[in-house]
């Protein structure tokens, strides 16, 4: 055998093994940074090794620093698995190696990313004509949105920004919830607009903006306007009252933005499409594969509704880009990439739409068993209503709770995650893996009793 397929072969042992791992082992690393550190690091030596070699060594020397992010009970974060077809696929997007920005070189990717946008489009309920850019992740899907949002709204004030830039140009009003995501901030300040420009609009005690906040916003000012909405707040999980808030936002003349990293999703389930009601008449909509769809990271979707708003945003001017309608990397801020939106529309085929509704409707469901079962804990708050995914939860005091989640961790049965809620600390639990079965929920409240017990 050549020394590539030697190579292969050690990273389909070295996978499946540690897959096999998932069941039984902490899902909390055993070591710590500085140790993986100490195993991996040293200068590099300076003769080369065979690839099989060195395909081994690296599955034996990361696995104590892997975290049971592909199982059944890591609920920390919102972070997802890796449904068997997104994952086969993904490896059959390294060996293809095609580099996916231009449907002139790489028409197999290009076609079958298409093909996944049109397909998510659809599930999620949003207008078949908007523009999918396929990014790393949310936070870039964001930025994207965010950057199309931007020129357009310029250009409608007869500011041209990719001739004229920033200096000079109309201010534009940024208007956010007062619990949006952190990556919406950060996409603001990469766009240059400060955190002094950003008009934070208040919310209810689940997270959701307050309609009559936002109305009251949008009577002062003028110009420019790019309100943020939000389907799917972390730590509650709450959806914005899309419905209410985008039709004043556009009354406004404001172009609305629904960060929807996970919570877009739930339009794909009959059951809970309620939650994102109204989402189809926004202006861009950001949101992640590799979360609740359980593909691999990075896969995030920026769909704008107009392609010519990311197109003018977008397109590059190089000269040895040859032009051939619309190509991939028209509607994101990159050029060379691998093919990330291949996995999406493997987990898409190999679920079909029943599946995908199947997929969040258990997610959900195991969102409330999870919720039920430590409201029945003594000593244990729930502190949300559980509408979708997410589950927030504490014990009495700040330090009982923050004591409970470092133990957890060291438990091992789960991981868990803390964060702050409304001055509070809490503890948050995210559904969003395919893997997670009763069986699981219910080791990690047999692990949480008896941790709270002690
Ligand atoms: C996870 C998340 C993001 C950021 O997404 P990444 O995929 O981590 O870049 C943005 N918004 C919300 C609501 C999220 O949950």
């Amino acid at each position: 055998m050549d020394e590539r397929s030697r190579a292969l072969e050690a990273a389909h042992r070295g996978a499946t093994a540690f897959l096999a791992t998932l069941e039984e082992r902490p899902v909390w690393p055993r070591a710590t940074l500085d140790e993986m550190l100490a195993t991996v690091g040293g200068p590099l030596p300076q003769d080369g090794v065979d690839a099989a070699t060195v395909i081994e060594q690296l599955a034996a020397d990361a696995d104590p620093g892997l975290v049971g992010i592909p199982g059944g009970r890591f609920f920390g974060f919102v972070i997802g698995s890796t449904l068997p077809a997104a994952l086969a696929a993904d490896w059959l997007v390294s060996a293809w190696d095609q580099n996916s920005g231009s449907a002139m070189l790489t028409p197999a990717t290009v076609a079958l990313e298409r093909v996944a946008g049109q397909w998510m489009l659809e599930l999620l309920g949003l207008p078949e004509t908007a523009s999918v850019g396929f990014v790393t992740g949310c936070q870039l899907a964001n930025f994207t949105c965010l950057a199309a949002a931007r020129h357009a709204v310029l250009a409608r004030a007869g500011w041209d920004l990719a001739d004229r830039g920033m200096r000079g140009s109309p201010p534009v009003r940024f208007v956010v919830g007062a619990d949006r995501h952190g990556s919406i901030d950060r996409a603001a300040r990469l766009l240059g607009v400060g955190r002094a420009e950003i008009t934070v609009v208040d919310s209810d005690a689940q997270g959701r903006m307050e309609p009559a906040a936002l109305e009251r916003t949008l009577e002062h000012g003028e110009g420019p306007l790019i309100v943020c909405l939000q389907s799917g707040e972390v730590h509650t999980g709450a959806f914005d009252d899309l419905a209410a808030l985008i039709p004043i936002a556009h009354r406004n003349a404001g172009w609305v933005h629904v960060d929807g990293a996970f919570g877009l999703w739930a339009a794909a389930s009959p059951a809970l499409a309620h939650l994102t009601e109204g989402a189809a008449a926004a202006d861009s909509w950001a949101t992640d594969a590799h979360k609740t769809l359980n593909v691999p990271y990075d896969c995030g979707m920026a769909i704008v509704r107009d392609p010519a708003d990311s197109i003018a945003a977008f397109r590059t001017g190089g000269d040895y880009l040859v032009y051939t309608g619309l190509d991939p990397w028209d509607v994101t801020p990159e050029l060379s990439r691998r093919a990330r939106g291949v996995p999406a529309w493997a987990a898409l085929r190999s679920l079909g739409s029943s599946g995908v509704a199947a997929l969040i409707d258990r997610l959900h469901a195991n969102a409330l068993t999870m919720a039920e079962g430590l409201a029945a804990i003594d000593g244990v708050q729930v502190m949300n209503d559980v509408v979708y995914t997410q589950v927030m939860f504490r014990l009495e005091t700040d330090e009982a709770t923050r004591a409970l989640g470092a133990a957890v961790l060291a438990e091992g049965t789960a991981v868990v995650t803390g964060a702050e809620w409304r001055g509070h600390a809490v503890l948050r639990c995210a559904m969003s893996s395919w893997v997670t079965t009763r069986q699981d929920i219910e080791r990690t409240l047999a692990a949480v009793r008896s941790l709270v017990a002690a």
